[in-house]
């Protein structure tokens, strides 16, 4: 059975940009309802429900067929939340390996804070903005629909964002952009230079 993960900090430590409503609504009501859903759908497959939550996307075409859906949705939600969390924190630096990756693929901090958020407000609907580690080892920012993950294509997710209402409308209302403004200063960048040591 999937669980839900420990939240390491609490729920007002992000404000004032992410604040405590949001994350509490976020975290036990939607990442529960996520997990909740796939462990319904792997009812009958209890050998699936062992696997690393990331194991079990990197195989979703492998699936038996009448689950792929549930899990992809479901499962995808599970993995995309529990990454989200771990994803913020305030007052970290922009350093390490990454950084030096991120200016040379993209120029400098500036031209990759501009082109993630332009990315992450071109999602129609609901999805999420990403910076990924691709199949051929390289940067590389994309959005994904719905709550599908990187890694149902082979790629590694090194930050993401999450861009449906139910992450920043009690706050920003339809303001995506005072969001993601928001988002820039809680970015956890000790975690995103840990994600990418580890895919490298
Ligand atoms: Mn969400």
């Amino acid at each position: 059975m999937y669980t839900l993960p420990k939240l390491e900090y609490s729920y007002d430590s992000l404000e004032p940009f992410i604040d405590a409503a949001t994350m509490e609504i976020h975290y036990t009501k939607h990442h529960q309802a996520y997990i909740d859903k796939l462990n319904a759908a792997l009812e009958s497959h209890p050998k699936l429900q062992d696997l690393p939550i990331e194991d079990l996307l990197r195989k979703l075409n492998t699936l038996p067929k009448e689950i792929q859906t549930q899990v992809k949705n479901h499962g995808g939600g599970h993995a995309n939340h529990s990454f989200w969390w771990l994803n913020l924190k305030k007052n970290t630096k922009f350093d390490g390996e990454i950084s030096k990756e991120i200016k040379k693929k993209f120029g400098s901090y500036d031209k990759f804070k501009e082109e993630f958020i332009k990315t992450a407000l071109s999602v129609f609907g609901s999805g999420w903005g990403w910076l990924i580690l691709n199949k051929d080892n390289n940067l590389e920012i994309i959005k994904t629909p719905n709550q599908d993950s990187p890694l149902m294509e082979g790629n590694v997710p090194l930050l993401g964002v999450d861009m449906w209402e139910h992450s920043f409308y009690l706050k920003h209302g339809p303001n995506k952009t005072a969001y993601m403004e928001d988002f820039f200063k809680v970015i956890n960048w000790e975690n995103v230079n840990k994600n990418f040591e580890k895919a490298k």
